[in-house]
C-alpha cells in the first residue's frame, strides 16, 4: 500500500519523464526542504463527547506548498515513513503539538482540551523517543494527561513484547494511548487485551457502512469492538462521522466520543479557535 501511495503521490507531485526512483528522490528532497522552510502546519479536528462538548482535537499535518497549495498527508507521509524523514517530521509534529497545548493554557475555553498526535511506528521505536517526549513535555510545561499518542495496529508487526515495553515507558510519563484505525489491518482482539491502550478509534470504514443509520452486517463488528473496549475500560472514538444518523446509531450502540465532518473538518488553528468560540 505504501508503495502504491508512493507511486501515486510522485505522479501527482511531478508528472514528467523521470523514472519512479528519480521521482521519489526528488520528492524526498522536497520534503526535507519543506521541513527547513517551515512549509508544514498542523490542522486540528475536534473530538466531541456524548453531550456534544468538545473534549479534544486530533492534530493532522498539512503541507502548504508554495506552488501546489495544500498537500494532504497521504501524498507524503507514506514515502517519508520509508526513511528517517518520518522521524524529523514526527519530531516537528510533537514539538508543535506541545507548543499548541501550552499556548491554549491561557484561555479557559481551550485549556482543558486534549491533543491527539499520530505517531509512526518508526518514530515510536526510535531509541531517543522517550527522551524527546520527556524533554518536550517539560519544556512546554504540558500536562501529559492532555496528550494522546495515536498508534496503528502495525506496531505489533515488529514484536508484541517490544511494543508493550515501549508503551509502558511512555505511559510512565503520563501520556495516553489511542489505537487508531481499529478494525481494519492486522486487528486482533488479543493485541488489544495485551497492549495498554486507553482509547480505541473505530475506523471510518465501519462508520461509512451505515450512512443512514441502518444496522448493516458490519455493524455487528462495531458493536463487538465497543463491547470489548468497554470490558477493557478503554474509551471509544468513532472516526469519520459524517451524518446525524451515524451519530445517533453510534450513540445508541454505546460509543463515547465522535470525530468527523458532521461536526467539523480538520481546521487551521485560528479557524478551530473561531469555530469553538462560536459554539
Ligand atoms: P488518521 O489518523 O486516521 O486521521 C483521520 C483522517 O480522516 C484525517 O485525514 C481526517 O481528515 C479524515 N477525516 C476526519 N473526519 C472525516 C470524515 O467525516 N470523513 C472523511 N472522509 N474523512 C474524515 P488526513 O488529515 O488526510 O490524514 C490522513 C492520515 O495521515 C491520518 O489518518 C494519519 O494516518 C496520517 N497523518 C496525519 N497527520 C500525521 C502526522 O502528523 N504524523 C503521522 N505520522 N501521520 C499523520
Ligand atoms: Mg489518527
Ligand atoms: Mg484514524
Ligand atoms: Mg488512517
Amino acid at each position: 500500500y505504501a508503495k502504491q501511495a508512493g507511486g501515486n503521490e510522485v505522479r501527482f507531485f511531478l508528472p514528467g519523464m523521470l523514472t519512479e526512483v528519480e521521482q521519489r528522490f526528488v520528492l524526498q528532497q522536497a520534503i526535507s526542504q519543506a521541513l527547513a522552510q517551515q512549509q508544514f502546519c498542523l490542522f486540528y479536528q475536534p473530538q466531541l463527547n456524548h453531550a456534544g462538548q468538545v473534549v479534544g482535537v486530533e492534530a493532522l499535518i498539512r503541507w502548504q506548498h508554495p506552488e501546489r497549495g495544500m498537500i494532504a498527508p497521504a501524498y507524503f507521509i507514506p514515502l517519508a515513513e520509508e526513511s528517517e524523514q518520518i522521524e524529523a517530521i514526527g519530531r516537528w509534529v510533537l514539538q508543535q503539538g506541545c507548543q499548541q497545548l501550552q499556548g491554549w493554557q491561557r484561555d479557559p475555553l481551550l485549556a482543558g482540551l486534549s491533543v491527539s498526535i499520530n505517531i509512526s511506528v518508526r518514530q515510536f521505536y526510535q531509541p531517543d523517543f522517550v527522551d524527546l517526549l520527556t524533554g518536550l513535555l517539560r519544556y512546554y510545561q504540558v500536562n501529559p494527561a492532555q496528550m494522546t499518542l495515536e498508534l496503528t495496529e502495525s506496531l505489533v508487526l515488529r514484536d508484541l513484547d517490544d511494543a508493550v515495553h515501549r508503551m509502558q515507558q511512555l505511559k510512565a510519563l503520563g501520556v495516553r494511548f489511542a489505537m487508531d484505525d481499529f478494525g481494519t489491518g492486522y486487528s486482533s482482539l488479543s493485541y488489544l487485551s495485551r497492549l495498554p491502550f486507553d482509547e480505541v478509534k473505530i475506523d471510518q470504514y465501519f462508520v461509512r457502512q451505515s450512512e443512514h443509520g441502518e444496522k448493516t452486517r458490519d455493524w455487528a463488528i462495531v458493536e463487538a469492538i465497543i463491547g470489548i473496549a468497554n470490558t477493557f475500560g478503554m474509551a471509544l472514538v468513532a472516526e469519520g462521522v459524517e451524518t446525524e444518523a451515524q451519530h445517533q446509531l453510534l450513540l445508541a450502540s454505546g460509543c463515547h466520543y465522535f470525530q468527523g465532518y458532521l461536526f467539523a473538518r480538520p481546521l487551521a488553528v485560528a479557524d478551530f479557535e473561531h469555530w469553538l468560540r462560536r459554539r
